[in-house]
């Protein structure tokens, strides 16, 4: 493992990851929405993540800067984010086909929306957010730059915070006391821990 290697994995990572969600993605400009919150503020949230996981990590990628924030590459922690960006992968596969037609990227309910709890929703609430959380730190360990390492963690967890709460507010207003229970008997990313 070289470092060279581990900018190859991150960016095959993020392309495997454009692949799988690219049919989704597609399908889901063409399905009904019921309530779209997409207001000013998710715009806002949606870029901070896509500095985070993509601009920064891609400029370093491309140029090695921010030089001054460098440390010392360890090929064992490459090794480890290599395999943490596999299995974010493999979830992220699971969960769009999980999630199927009630996916959007953004905080909306379709006009025939249907709460899932099958599948990876049996154990946690937020499965995407937990696989895009594991891509983040499979960039902190494949990066050997304080900046470009860490600012997936930043920008998804920006994202996250901000947007989580609502997004459950929303599902509780759309799905009432199904939701509730289901909140009840589910954790938020880490099953029986968050
Ligand atoms: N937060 C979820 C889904 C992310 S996609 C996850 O991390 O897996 C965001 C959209 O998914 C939201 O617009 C919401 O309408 C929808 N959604 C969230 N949880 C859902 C569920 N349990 N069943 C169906 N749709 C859901």
């Amino acid at each position: 493992m070289t470092p060279a290697i581990a900018k190859a994995i991150l960016v095959i990572g993020a392309v495997s990851w454009f692949i799988i969600r690219w049919p989704h993605q597609r399908r889901s400009w063409k399905t009904k929405t019921r309530l779209d919150q997409r207001s000013t503020r998710e715009k806002v949230l949606l870029t901070c993540s896509f500095t985070g996981l993509g601009i920064i990590p891609f400029f370093y990628v491309i140029s090695g800067r921010p030089r001054f924030a460098d440390y010392t590459f360890q090929p064992i922690l490459a090794y480890l984010g290599a395999a943490v960006f596999v299995a974010s992968l493999w979830l992220f596969y699971r969960v769009h086909r999980e999630l199927g037609r009630n996916w959007s990227d953004s905080l909306e309910v379709r006009e025939q929306h249907a709460l899932v709890t099958d599948g990876l929703y049996r154990y946690v609430r937020h499965p995407m957010y937990s696989a895009f959380f594991m891509w983040a730190v499979a960039q902190a360990l494949l990066l050997p730059n304080w900046i470009a390492g860490l600012s997936g963690l930043v920008g998804f967890g920006t994202l996250f915070l901000f947007r989580v709460g609502k997004e459950e507010e929303m599902m509780l207003n759309s799905f009432g006391d199904e939701y509730r229970a289901y909140m009840k008997r589910t954790a938020r990313l880490i099953p029986g821990i968050y």
